[in-house]
């Protein structure tokens, strides 16, 4: 035996914090008591129960997306491993893709088309502001493109792709498959991916939809899935094959082992959705998002993001100068139990409001604590004004 002793580590209880941190930055998100109490449970992967389960993720999977594709998978795997089988099935070696960039998330994606060996051409938005359909349109106009990829919210500047349904509409025009990321937005605003001409939409389970990281949903158009089984070309990836993956999700047969916990808290979670309905669900985080940008802009704060541009799933708040971001969030972690995010690189301060984040209660802690921290910092804020301007705006439902 080289290492003959065990290494000594403490319980997970004695690392985890006596009392759980309120997550309220860009995932993950809380989750609901009974998607953790379905994900403690184990079942086989394979037989009448799964079966049950699978035809039932795909039932409410497709009223989530507003497609009636019979092409709805899970994925194993964080979104970004849904972003990834998108691309390895549809982008074949050699062919041309339109990567509209705005950010980290949209350029993983025009990443991920390189290493399957296709030729991108990125169409890189201006900063802070969401892409132009017209600038789509002049790029789509000088050279035939096999498939365009956008996000619909980029996370990591905060910045909403407002003309998403526009680009789409001339993407498919143009003979493009669109493949959309829809990670942080699905189920916090509207997504209908048939009516909108969307060919594969990806989202991850810890963002909108309030479900754990790791296990994900993708969904294929009826055209994407025709250029999927015509594809030629080697799928270097097996566990991402979307034809492998259909023997599990569609015929009920073994492709690997499939993440059971995970798919069962998706189910609770997608459950919740339905039980809420889609119009409610938009409704709730319409409203909590402007309380809470009303609320940070009242207290004396800037949003990073014009409102024309802005993401409602996640909002970016500019960090006053001589103050570091870094310092803020360890103190309201610290302190007041709350969680938010950075960014990368930049001196700004990201808050979520994506599924379980969209809630009265955990605004108002949040928005105490941020308004706290940045006093305990040496910022001028008005806290009194943001609370009483997020209460106005909750109470309006406005
Ligand atoms: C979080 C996020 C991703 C990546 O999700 P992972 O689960 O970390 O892979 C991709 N796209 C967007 C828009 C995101 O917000």
């Amino acid at each position: 035996m080289k290492f003959p002793v065990p290494p000594s580590v403490v319980p997970v209880d004695n690392i985890l914090p006596d009392e759980p941190l309120l997550m309220m930055g860009a995932g993950p998100v809380p989750i609901p008591h009974k998607v953790a109490s379905a994900n403690s449970v184990v079942i086989n992967h394979l037989g009448d129960t799964m079966n049950k389960v699978i035809d039932q993720v795909k039932t409410m999977a497709r009223y989530v997306f507003q497609t009636s594709s019979s092409h709805v998978m899970g994925v194993s795997g964080p979104a970004s491993a849904a972003m990834e089988m998108a691309i390895a099935n549809l982008v074949e070696p050699g062919a041309r893709v339109l990567s509209v960039c705005n950010g980290v998330f949209s350029r993983r994606l025009a990443e991920m088309v390189t290493r399957v060996g296709g030729e991108v051409v990125r169409l890189d938005a201006p900063e802070k502001e969401c892409a132009r359909a017209e600038a789509v349109a002049e790029m789509l106009k000088q050279g035939r493109f096999k498939v365009l990829t956008l996000v619909q919210g980029e996370t990591s500047n905060t910045v909403w792709n407002r003309e998403l349904v526009e680009i789409c509409r001339l993407g498919k025009s143009h003979g493009c498959l669109n493949v959309v990321d829809a990670v942080c937005t699905l189920s916090t605003m509207p997504m209908e991916m048939d009516d909108w001409l969307v060919d594969a939409v990806i989202t991850g389970g810890q963002k909108g939809l309030s479900s754990i990281p790791g296990v994900s949903l993708i969904a294929f158009s009826d055209d994407a899935w025709s250029c999927i089984e015509r594809r030629n070309a080697p799928m270097a990836h097996w566990c991402l094959d979307a034809r492998l993956a259909d023997q599990f999700w569609d015929k009920k047969a073994y492709h690997y082992t499939a993440p059971v916990s995970g798919i069962l808290a998706l189910h609770e979670a997608l459950r919740l959705i339905c039980d809420e309905t889609l119009p409610i669900r938009f409704r709730r985080h319409a409203v909590c998002s402007a309380a809470l940008q009303g609320g940070v802009e009242a207290m004396g704060l800037k949003l990073l993001i014009a409102p024309e541009s802005r993401l409602n799933s996640v909002i970016g708040i500019t960090v006053p100068e001589g103050i570091d971001a870094n310092r803020i969030r360890h103190v309201m972690s610290e302190l007041h139990k709350v969680e938010i995010s950075g960014a990368f690189g930049l001196n700004i301060l990201r808050i979520g409001q994506m599924g379980e984040q969209s809630r009265t209660h955990n605004l108002f802690r949040t928005l105490h604590a941020l308004g706290s921290a940045m006093r305990i910092e040496g910022g001028k804020v008005n806290m009194p004004a943001g609370m009483a301007e997020m209460e106005r705006i909750l109470a309006s439902g406005a």
